[in-house]
């Protein structure tokens, strides 16, 4: 029996996902860091294809992996010129709109991002808000620091979603 599974009895199971991203910091230090759908600094951001959000890119593959969706790269080819310098939030409120076209809603994230500066902790109830609102759903954000292992920024997001029963 599923006694911590929720059925509804219009639809299929819950479906977890899970999204993993990571980019190295730019050498370009005119290149904002945008993480979580928020400017953390003016310079010294990722580099990338896209504004190299590693939250929202990781929250992203995760409820396209939800969803049975395949991975961003299916959706948005990095060699694609119209996603350079792309806000990717709103490839998140994309991916959210394909997920309910296939009959499912989120019903939470959670999200842990690696990096040993800046420190997000200012920065976190603005990610929070903008992911939560991209997602339609609360999303969670919480930060780690690599210890020196890696000069990059890296993302793993979780999600849960259920059946729209439509
Ligand atoms: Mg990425």
């Amino acid at each position: 029996m599923h006694r911590l599974g929720r059925h509804p009895k219009d639809g299929g199971p819950v479906r977890v996902g899970q999204g993993i991203d990571v980019h190295p910091f730019s050498d370009d230090l005119s290149r904002p860091l945008v993480l979580g759908g928020v400017r953390i600094a003016e310079t010294g951001g990722l580099a990338g294809h896209s504004d190299a959000d590693a939250v929202a890119h990781a929250l992203a593959d995760a409820v396209l992996g939800a969803a049975g969706l395949g991975d961003l790269g299916d959706h948005f080819p990095d060699t694609d010129p119209a996603w350079a310098g792309a806000d990717s939030v709103e490839l998140l409120r994309v991916v959210v709109d394909k997920a309910r076209a296939a009959g499912f809603r989120p019903v939470n994230a959670d999200c842990t991002v690696m990096l040993e500066a800046p420190k997000l902790a200012p920065h976190r109830a603005a990610m929070v808000a903008r992911m939560s609102d991209a997602l339609g759903a609360p999303v969670g954000v919480k930060a780690t620091r690599p210890e020196g292992l890696t000069p990059a920024v890296l993302c793993i997001a979780v999600v849960l979603l259920e059946p729209t029963g439509g």
